[in-house]
């Protein structure tokens, strides 16, 4: 019988029978796992004998259990692998030097991690892979491709305008192009988005958000194919980038109560979406779950709930922004998001403080746009202390 996602959340991955009887998966911390004798290493190498871990840096017990209950989560077809890693960048970074060539070309949405795009432009480039930003969408995707693209890399929904793209269309595009997928689906979490199940070929996530959901971890994973995610997890053996055993841990345990988190986590975050609309001190809101969002259509097909995140944009400027900000009492102001505690933050100043106001509208990082990520206070407590800031503006 198909499990829900809440009993994946508590159960998957996780053997019932644990070492010493305990409850809870233990953290492992060995560097090295040692064989019976030089005949079982021969057999280990040959392939012909399965057994746990054999060096530090290419995993460990603890990561593996998480990486099973990450997989579960995503809800692929038969096969599906996740991999963990120290950070969301570094599961994107390695994902990415395992599938690129020189002489390639790849397509990437304007509106995604900031740091993703940078690893793109200014670091991929100087190995001759080649690259077009275009418009979040399956059309602006489309114009973009060449002849030699073989990857799409895009968000859904994006950071900061939550934009969602359509998944079913973007994977079957893809597939009669030959071109592989890659999506980074931070913001929607397997429990709104499972993008295995449209035909996407790659899903990334940094766990230091939702799926760690403390705001105390860092990790990330990327989950796909077997072959797809082996050939990765070779290159995560060369480099190194590897949640220790201790953070996975910490990640198992974040994830229990992973599905309780998000049903508040949706619910809140459509609340105070609806509330920040109605507000006269607000322009426009960004909320993937409000009927006024250009891709409202999709987000309702695709995806369960919208998340957290809401970006806004207040009738004032940037100064007035921080007023809002600042007078907050229950978000804190920084960066991050998914987390138990609300934050909240400008983009113009958080992300990028090093650009003029004139390139910052180049980028479209509105002056006066706020974002918010919705934690797990009471709805009813954030709508008041948002409307009380929102009199400073
Ligand atoms: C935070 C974030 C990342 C990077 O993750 P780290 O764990 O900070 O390395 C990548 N993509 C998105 C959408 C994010 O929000």
């Amino acid at each position: 019988m198909a499990r829900s996602i809440d009993t994946l959340a508590v159960h998957a991955g996780e053997p019932r029978d644990k070492a010493h009887d305990s409850l809870v998966t233990p953290i492992i911390l060995a560097t090295a796992y040692p064989f019976d004798d030089t005949d079982e290493l021969h057999r280990y190498f040959r392939g012909d004998y399965q057994r746990g871990e054999e060096y530090g840096r290419y995993g460990n017990p603890t990561q593996e259990v998480a990486e099973a209950k990450l997989a579960a989560l995503e809800c692929g077809p038969e096969g599906t692998s996740a991999l963990l890693t120290s950070t969301g960048m570094s599961a994107i970074v390695t994902t990415l030097l395992a599938m690129v060539k020189p002489g390639m070309h790849l397509v990437i949405t304007k509106d995604s991690y900031r740091k993703t795009r940078v690893f793109v432009r200014e670091f991929l480039a100087k190995f001759n892979v080649e690259h077009t930003s275009c418009e979040p969408s399956v059309a602006g995707i489309e114009s973009a491709v060449r002849p030699n693209t073989r990857l799409i890399i895009t968000e859904s929904p994006t950071n900061p305008y939550l934009n969602c793209i359509d998944l079913a269309a973007l994977a079957s595009f893809a597939k009669a192009n030959r071109i592989k997928t890659l999506i980074d689906a931070t913001l929607a979490t397997p429990f709104n988005l499972q993008p295995l199940a449209f035909g996407i070929d790659l899903v990334v996530h940094s766990a230091t958000k939702y799926l760690g959901g403390h705001n105390d971890l860092m990790a990330g994973v990327v989950i796909g194919s077997k072959p797809l995610i082996d050939a990765i997890r070779e290159h995560q053996g060369m480099f190194g980038a590897l949640a220790s055993p201790f953070t996975a841990y910490m990640l198992i345990r974040g994830l229990k109560t992973f599905a309780v988190r998000m049903r508040h986590q949706n619910e809140s975050g459509l609340r105070v979406a609806r509330f920040l609309e109605a507000h006269p001190k607000v322009e426009q809101v960004w909320y993937p779950g409000l009927e006024s969002h250009g891709a409202h259509a999709i987000a309702k097909r695709q995806m369960r709930g919208f998340g957290a995140l809401i970006s806004f944009a207040i009738r004032g400027d940037l100064v007035a922004g921080s007023r809002m900000v600042d007078a907050c009492q229950i978000p804190f102001l920084a960066p991050s998001l998914g987390g138990p505690e609300s934050l909240i933050e400008q983009p113009a100043l958080m992300s990028y403080y090093d650009k003029s106001p004139e390139e910052r509208t180049a980028l479209g990082i509105k002056e006066n746009l706020i974002r918010l990520s919705v934690g797990l206070e009471s709805a009813d407590d954030l709508i008041e202390d948002l409307d009380q800031a929102l009199a400073k503006v």
